[in-house]
């Protein structure tokens, strides 16, 4: 792909997504034809009412869940059908994901749970080999969410807003090019998940990082480039304007 097909092409778009669920013997419509396309370093908010589908479409152009039917494109190319390793592979290099309950493992530190991703990715002799790059990749990236101090720590023993500081860090340790971030301040107070939208909105800005960023939470919302909405299983544009 050329520079210029590269730039403007969406580094990540889901089309026509539809997905229904069964309740019992219905059939429950969550996503009816969904649209969403995120360039390169955008910043896209995506609102809606609890139960309009967010999560389910966050978490289908994340691969952790298939539609129905509709397509999900990564820079160009379709994703959604490949198999179960390619996408087990992209989900490890290409996405990092953080959500409302931060999901750190409560047995392992801030050290161990954020070198998490790079261990899964390499056979145990090759962790071995790279263990010290590993670890110097978690230390560099605890280092840049603000929590050096606390690398021995276990979640128990972390504020909310620190754990989700921890889970930023192993998100992003892997150098994915997208982050897909589900209702991130839904836990913390506004003090805290102001200072959560800082270290995001200087990550979009810092790194061309591309965030995808589900919330109910309309001014928090506001802090991205671009806010949608999703309502009756569709994506509506709300507003377009650059960040300032
Ligand atoms: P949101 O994140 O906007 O609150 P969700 O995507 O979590 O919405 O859920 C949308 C709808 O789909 C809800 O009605 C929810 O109950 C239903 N749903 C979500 N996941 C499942 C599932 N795994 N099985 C059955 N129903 C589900
Ligand atoms: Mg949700």
């Amino acid at each position: 792909m050329t520079e210029t097909l590269r730039m403007t092409t969406p580094i990540i778009a889901a089309e026509a997504i539809s997905k229904s669920y069964s309740k019992g013997a219905h059939k429950v419509p969550v996503l009816q034809g969904a649209g969403l396309r995120a360039m390169r370093g955008e910043f896209v908010s995506v609102i809606g009412q609890s139960g309009s589908g967010k999560s389910t479409l966050l978490h289908v152009m994340g691969l952790l869940d298939s539609p129905d039917v509709g397509e999900v494109l990564l820079q160009g190319e379709r994703i959604d059908d490949l198999n179960q390793r390619a996408r087990d592979q992209l989900r490890n290099q290409v996405f990092g994901f953080i959500f409302q309950f931060y999901h750190l493992l409560p047995e392992l530190s801030l050290l161990e749970n954020v070198m998490m991703p790079l261990m899964i990715r390499y056979s145990l002799r090759e962790y071995w080999r790279r263990r010290k790059e590993i670890r110097d990749s978690a230390m560099d990236m605890i280092q840049q969410v603000g929590l050096s101090h606390r690398t021995l720590h276990r979640p128990s023993e972390l504020s909310g807003g620190e754990m989700q500081r921890g889970a930023i860090a192993r998100a992003l340790v892997a150098r994915p090019e997208i982050l897909l971030a589900d209702e991130p301040t839904g836990n913390l107070d506004s003090t805290t998940g102001c200072e959560i939208m800082e270290l995001l909105t200087s990550l979009n800005q810092n790194s061309q990082l591309t965030i995808i960023m589900v919330t109910h939470d309309e001014s928090i919302a506001g802090q991205a480039h671009r806010i949608v909405r999703l309502a009756e299983g569709r994506i509506q544009t709300v507003s377009q304007e650059d960040a300032a």
